[in-house]
């Protein structure tokens, strides 16, 4: 059984206090009661099969929660993300569950149209690559999954430090979803709260690649690329691709990826 003592039960969870304990190695608490602490709850963690939603099941699981990952086959581009969500799962999930939602119905993005992915590097603004709404959509549906599995709790690897400036990948955008999801749902409204963690909020790309080799995890069963080749090689030069690469880089751990 997870070891959860390690967790004092006298800190208020929040994504701020998340991110800073990581970085300082204080030990965090997330959120049980003294009452409940003995017991090993389930979180939902949205699991893409990149880098970050790995790195965020395997601080879920350091934190002792049991993991019900969620992965949405939304039809994107970059199927191979998919399998690698898949193997993912298999280490770190108790349980994973592939929900199929064809965004393609909708398009919108390059990664659910015949629209190119940018290649010429991160820029200002928001790029075609941002899906709209996706993690408006995921949250909801990971809310419902947690609130059907009696957890409470619910991780996303959002990132806003070396990300491509998606809005729903913002505090203010998780800070109002978890508003919601307490006065949207049954548990929520008879004051059972839902707990959104954005442990990787305020971490760098490096931070995230120092956090998966700190918990063992191996960053090659992980996919970032939005344009693969058809056989799963990044293509090395889209935002994912790249800010993935910056990341292995200044952190001076040897990147992994088979590029094309
Ligand atoms: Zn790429």
């Amino acid at each position: 059984m997870p070891d959860l003592a390690r967790f004092p039960p006298n800190r208020a969870s929040t994504p701020d206090n998340w991110a800073a304990s990581l970085l300082d190695g204080r030990p965090f608490f997330f959120g049980t009661t003294a009452t409940r602490s003995h017991l090993v709850k389930s979180a939902v963690v949205l699991l893409s099969g990149g880098l970050d939603s790995m790195v965020c099941a395997g601080l879920a699981r350091e934190a002792g929660f049991s993991v019900i990952a969620l992965t949405i086959d939304y039809g994107q581009r970059h199927r191979v993300e998919l399998e690698a969500a898949r193997a993912i799962a298999s280490r770190l999930a108790d349980k994973h569950i592939v929900l199929p939602l064809n965004l393609r119905a909708f398009g919108g993005s390059a990664l659910t149209a015949d629209l190119d992915v940018p290649k010429e590097g991160v820029e200002e603004g928001i790029p075609v690559t941002y899906v709209p709404a996706r993690n408006t959509i995921f949250l909801s549906l990971a809310l419902g999954l947690a609130e059907a599995s009696v957890a409470r709790d619910i991780f996303i690897g959002v990132n806003a430090l070396d990300y491509s400036g998606y809005p729903d990948c913002r505090s203010e955008f998780i800070d109002e979803f978890q508003r919601l999801a307490n006065v949207a749902t049954k548990a929520g409204v008879e004051g059972d709260r839902f707990e959104i963690h954005t442990p990787l909020l305020r971490l760098t790309k490096a931070e995230i690649t120092l956090e998966a080799k700190r918990l063992g995890l191996d960053a090659a069963l992980s996919h970032s690329c939005y344009d693969p080749s058809p056989d799963g090689r990044a293509c090395g030069q889209c935002d994912a691709c790249r800010l993935r690469a910056k990341g292995f880089a200044e952190a001076g751990i040897e990147d992994p990826t088979v590029y094309a």
